[in-house]
Order: C-alpha cells, then sequence, then structure tokens
C-alpha cells in the first residue's frame, strides 16, 4: 500500500501527468490542475532510459503510432557541414536487453496521450486552475485554488516547469533560472518528408531535422546570442532566414524553398536551473523543469521529467512513510539529473567557444553511456 492516499499535481505537462498516471498506479487519488488551456509545441525526442519510462508508464505503444522510430541505424544524430557533407556519424545511442526504440513525437500527441492514461488511471484534470496559497500543516497540506475551491492533500507536487510558481511560494530562496547564451528556434514544416536528416553546422549557427509521420518535418535551431533579450516576430524570421542561406547542402535549401512570412517560428532562450538538494520542504515536492532545467543539447529534459515521475511513483509505493518515499527519490533523482544539467550547459558553452562538433559527440557519448544505467 502506498504511504499516501491523496496527491495534487500542479502543472499538467510531461512531469505532471506522468506522475499522476504513476502515483494513481500506486493507489494515490491524484488531482492535476493546468493553468494553460491547450497543448501545443513542436516535436520532442524520447531515448534512453526515458522510452523505458514511457513503456514503464503504459504510454510507449500510444506514443508509437504517433512517432517516429529512431532505429539503431537511424542517421537523425549524424553530423553534417554547411554543404551537407558527413562530418561525423555522431553519438550512437545506447541499448541494453529490451531496451525501447528512441521516438520522436508531437508533444501534443504525447500530452493528450498522457492525460487520456492518467484520466483513465482514476486522476482528475482541471484545466485553467493553479494553486495559490499551500497551508503546510501537520496532518495535510491545505490548497486554495485560484477558483476559490479548497482540497487536503498530503502531498503537493509543483510540476509546473521552468518558471515554477509552487517554487517561488514554497522555495523563494531557490536559484533562479539563469541563460546560457544560447536561444533555441523550432519550426513544423509541412509538406512532403525532407532528405538527408540530422545536424548541420555552418558559420551562422546549428540546424537538425528529422520527418514525422503525416507529411511534418520537425526543425531545431540553435543560436550564440550574448545577451538575453526579447525578440518581435519579424526579427526571429530574419534570424531563421540568414541561418538557412548559409547552408547549401540540398535539404537546407529545400527547407529554405517552404519558409513563407507567416511561418510559426517557436523562439525561446535556452535557460537551465538546478535545484540543490533537496526538491522537497514539508508536504511540497518539486520534479521535472520546476527543480532542473535545462538546455536541449543531450534532449534529454523531458525524459529526465518522465523518470522522476516512475522513479516517484516506486518509491511513493514503497516507503512506510512520506519522509522515507521523498528521501528515496532524492537519493535516486539528484545525481542523474545533475549529470544532464551540467553537461547540457558545458556542450552549450563548447559550441559558443567555437570548440570542434567532434569534442561535442565524445561528450555525448560518455555522457548518454552513463545515463544508460538504470534511473
Ligand atoms: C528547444 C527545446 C527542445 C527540447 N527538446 C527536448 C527533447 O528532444 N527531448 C527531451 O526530453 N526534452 C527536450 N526539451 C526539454 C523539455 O521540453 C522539458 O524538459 C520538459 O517539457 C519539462 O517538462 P515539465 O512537465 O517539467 O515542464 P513543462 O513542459 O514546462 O510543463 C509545465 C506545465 O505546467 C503548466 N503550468 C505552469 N505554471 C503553472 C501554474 N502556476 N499552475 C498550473 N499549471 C502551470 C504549464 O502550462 C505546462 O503545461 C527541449 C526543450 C527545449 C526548450
Amino acid at each position: 500500500m502506498a504511504c499516501i492516499s491523496k496527491a495534487l499535481i500542479v502543472g499538467g505537462g510531461i512531469a505532471g501527468l506522468s506522475s499522476a498516471i504513476a502515483l494513481s498506479r500506486a493507489g494515490v487519488h491524484c488531482d492535476v490542475v493546468e493553468v494553460g488551456r491547450s497543448w501545443g509545441g513542436a516535436s520532442i525526442g524520447i531515448s534512453g532510459r526515458a522510452a523505458d519510462a514511457l513503456a514503464e508508464l503504459g504510454v510507449y505503444d500510444d506514443c508509437y503510432a504517433a512517432a517516429t522510430p529512431f532505429q539503431r541505424d537511424s542517421t537523425v544524430a549524424q553530423q553534417l557541414d554547411a554543404a551537407g557533407t558527413l562530418v561525423s556519424p555522431g553519438p550512437p545511442r545506447p541499448d541494453w536487453p529490451g531496451s525501447k526504440v528512441a521516438l520522436g513525437v508531437y508533444r501534443k500527441a504525447l500530452l493528450e496521450s498522457l492525460a487520456s492514461h492518467a484520466q483513465r488511471g482514476g486522476a482528475s484534470i482541471r484545466i485553467g486552475v493553479t494553486a495559490k496559497t499551500i497551508d503546510d500543516q501537520p496532518a495535510a497540506a491545505l490548497v486554495r485554488f485560484s477558483d476559490d475551491s479548497e482540497g487536503r492533500y498530503d502531498l503537493v507536487i509543483g510540476a509546473d516547469g521552468i518558471n515554477s510558481s509552487i517554487r517561488a511560494l514554497v522555495f523563494p530562496d531557490a536559484p533562479k533560472p539563469a541563460y546560457s547564451g544560447q536561444f533555441s528556434l523550432r519550426w513544423m514544416v509541412e509538406g512532403s518528408p525532407i532528405g538527408q536528416e540530422g545536424w548541420y553546422t555552418s558559420s551562422v549557427g546549428r540546424l537538425g531535422f528529422y520527418n514525422l509521420p503525416k507529411d511534418v518535418t520537425y526543425v531545431a535551431a540553435v543560436f550564440n546570442i550574448p545577451e538575453i533579450r526579447w525578440m518581435d516576430k519579424a526579427e526571429v524570421h530574419a534570424l531563421f532566414t540568414q541561418l538557412l542561406d548559409s547552408f547549401t547542402a540540398p535539404a537546407i535549401v529545400e527547407m529554405r524553398s517552404r519558409l513563407t512570412p507567416d511561418a510559426e517560428l517557436i523562439a525561446r532562450p535556452f535557460e537551465w536551473l538546478l535545484v540543490p538538494d533537496s526538491w522537497h520542504r514539508g508536504r511540497t515536492l518539486l520534479i521535472g523543469d520546476a527543480a532542473h532545467a535545462t538546455t536541449a543539447h543531450l534532449g534529454m529534459g523531458g525524459g529526465m521529467a518522465l523518470e522522476d515521475a516512475v522513479v516517484l511513483g516506486q518509491c511513493v509505493a514503497t516507503s512506510q512513510s512520506l519522509d522515507e518515499a521523498l528521501a528515496l527519490f532524492m537519493a535516486r533523482r539528484y545525481a542523474r539529473v545533475r549529470t544532464v544539467v551540467e553537461t547540457s550547459l558545458a556542450l552549450s558553452q563548447q559550441e559558443q567557444r567555437g570548440a570542434p562538433r567532434s569534442e561535442a559527440v565524445t561528450m555525448m557519448k560518455r555522457t548518454l553511456a552513463t545515463i544508460s544505467e538504470s534511473y
């Protein structure tokens, strides 16, 4: 029997919805509140142990049906130059007996699948609602919501992303997100699949892409921009055009021909954060980006959120008390997540220094081998 009976999860993203599934399976009743009103975004790669975590949550097969599987011979991580000449095959993804194939999946499809599994497991999800106050009492946390309703919970989980308001409320002394010196840009291109997937580097920046089912291609680009600042749509478009124009590789030339002035380009600064051990205070626990956010250089931030959820479910199911469960959770999560956050940042800094891509590939290979150990 689980050591708690009722949890509130603030944030219906990857961390929140997957922990609703994991905790419901352990016998905990979960209420999820999500302040946003729709799930959008671009595509996300789920690889390594994170793909196994998705399977452990029972969601892998659903996602597989909507995803691009990256088989062992996939060229998605290969490194090419501006002309499209192969520079390196990229870091191989380690595998182990029974390991799941990595997936590239539309974030919306992933979240819809997680939400539907969470609801089938008994979780309630309220959209457009957030937690306003948390009164931590010895017997329960008393929570007041933005719609003036109230609830009593054994555990409150802040899964509300990098700008977490639960972190601000309960951990006012925690570090704030820090800018890495790089911006990311994502674009979902419509039309028939574009050839020769991989990561291309030119003198202007770096760009990678893979094709998804239903004639959509996911494109991600990285720019060095020393100071964080707001960019309007026109500036983002001009920056991306300049990047595309710096390539002569046929695939990127084809991509450039599909860029229209009204293309939906999602630009965002790469920020990072690592709340020091521990991520719980009283009855509140932070997970996912609320506790640890990274740049996407390893493509593992969402994967760490999935792993957090699975491990939390296991700790709650096997511990005698909440204190024991939270201590066990931290013992299993902190060092692993720290490796991902610190390596991702080191990769970003390497890139900004102009280090050769081969250095990045070596570092990625080493870290992927480390985190292929069981969570
Ligand atoms: C360019 C880019 C590419 C990436 N690519 C990958 C990749 O390929 N693979 C990978 O694994 N990771 C990737 N990541 C990282 C990944 O997106 C994040 O690590 C992941 O989304 C974290 O999930 P989360 O649930 O913790 O937070 P979020 O996804 O931010 O979800 C938080 C949720 O909480 C909600 N919320 C916020 N505030 C409140 C509130 N006060 N009350 C209620 N709800 C609230 C939000 O609306 C949101 O739905 C990438 C990140 C970037 C920026």
